[in-house]
């Protein structure tokens, strides 16, 4: 037999975590490595946050899981933390962000097709070009991106893609079977690339003017990490319906669909479920998350660092012309985009300077540290990429 026994899905490299201190992983060898990665945008609070692991501590040793059969004291009390916090009036928990966005179109197609006078002709999304949505057949049948799609026809009928950021693009694509848009306010996978304000508003109007659903996937830009509790706020709108994971739980296994009262009308008694979604011990780490960053003291330290992050990564990018085009993003959500591919640069980071960050599409390197860096990170991030890029060999191979 040469299969792994963990099924050979992922490309794993040679970091082997062990422990995780603070903003530092530790391998199994004894390596020390800058995690600028988080788990892909989840450990917000970076690693061993002590009110985190005692949150779960407690809830564990109290109760860790029940049906939702029963009344839960531990989920109203989060989902009234998202309601209180967010343009929502009512959330179903998920165990990831696959899910959250499963939830959600869900509940798109439920708007159209439940409520009054259902019209059962309304069910397609339109998306966009280089969106990254899961990996369920739902979510990579969301994705334009062949690659996910390869082996696993067919895919969910119901989506239409169109170039990201492009208003005109997604108006073309309306038609009688239009349910509504899903789109990311920056996009992760795919480069961290913002959309526009004008995009962001004329989708709102758009949806506004036809009775569509504005479905926003903010799996990985929400919760904190753009400096804002969620993205949309930095676009003057409000979706109907939002799909959150990755950091919301901080490092804890947990997503949310959000949706306005109006746009959950289809979603009723039984048309929806979960064993484990919302379990007491997922609601205590996801509440101890939302104590530590829902607050205006929280968020402006996200900004203020993202801010310095930024103008030292500017500035950084001028040293190496040959290398890198530019930075995007907001908050502690960057993107440096290069000027060849990204992933080589990537690789030399993490294996000749245990700097570990994340390649995404465009040829970006995300840099999407734990919100709680302080100066000593930032200074040895500078260190590290400073010296990264200076030994880096363009021939190098990823
Ligand atoms: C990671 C991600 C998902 C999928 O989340 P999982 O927890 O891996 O299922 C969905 N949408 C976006 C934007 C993501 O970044």
């Amino acid at each position: 037999m040469s299969i792994t026994p963990l099924m050979p899905v992922y490309p794993r490299c040679g970091v082997r975590p062990v422990r995780g201190e603070h903003c530092h992983l530790i391998g199994e060898d004894g390596t020390r490595y800058l995690d600028f990665a988080s788990g892909i945008a989840v450990n917000l609070l970076g690693h061993s946050h002590e009110g985190l692991i005692s949150a779960i501590q407690q809830q564990a040793a109290t109760l860790m899981h029940v049906s939702n059969l029963y009344g839960s004291p531990q989920g109203e009390k989060l989902a009234q933390w998202l309601v209180d916090k967010t343009f929502g009036d009512t959330v179903f928990f998920t165990n990831s962000g696959a899910e959250a966005v499963e939830a959600a179109i869900k509940t798109a197609r439920a708007y159209h097709q439940n409520g009054e006078g259902g019209e059962k002709n309304r069910f397609e999304l339109i998306t966009f070009h280089n969106a990254f949505h899961g990996r369920t057949m739902a979510t990579i049948s969301a994705s334009n991106q062949e690659k996910m799609h390869h082996g696993f026809s067919p895919l969910l009928a119901g989506f239409k893609y169109a170039p990201f950021d492009d208003l005109e693009a997604a108006k073309a694509l309306i038609g009688p079977n239009t349910a509504g848009f899903l789109v990311e306010p920056i996009q992760g996978e795919g480069g961290i690339r913002p959309a526009s304000v004008e995009f962001m508003q004329g989708l709102r109007k758009l949806a506004d003017e036809l009775d569509l659903m504005l479905v926003l996937d903010e799996v990985q830009c929400g919760v904190a990490r753009t400096g804002k509790l969620y993205a949309y706020e930095h676009y003057g709108i409000e979706p109907d319906i939002l799909a959150t994971a990755k950091g919301i739980g901080g490092g804890f296994p947990l997503g949310a669909c959000i949706a306005t009262e109006k746009a959950a009308r289809g979603m009723t008694f039984g048309t929806h479920g979960s064993t484990y979604g919302g379990n007491p011990l997922a609601m205590a780490a996801g509440t101890a998350v939302m104590e530590a960053v829902a607050n205006e003291e929280f968020l402006a330290s996200v900004t203020e660092k993202g801010e310095r992050l930024r103008a030292r990564l500017e500035q950084f990018i001028g040293n190496y012309p040959e290398l890198f085009e530019l930075v995007r993003g907001k908050g502690l959500m960057l993107g440096l985009k290069m000027k060849i591919e990204s992933r080589p640069f990537y690789v030399h980071l993490r294996d000749h300077h245990q700097l570990l960050t994340v390649a995404a599409g465009d040829n970006t390197i995300r840099v999407i540290p734990p919100l709680v860096i302080g100066d000593a990170e930032i200074d040895e991030f500078f260190d590290k990429l400073s010296a990264g890029a200076a030994s880096f060999k363009v021939s190098e191979p990823a």
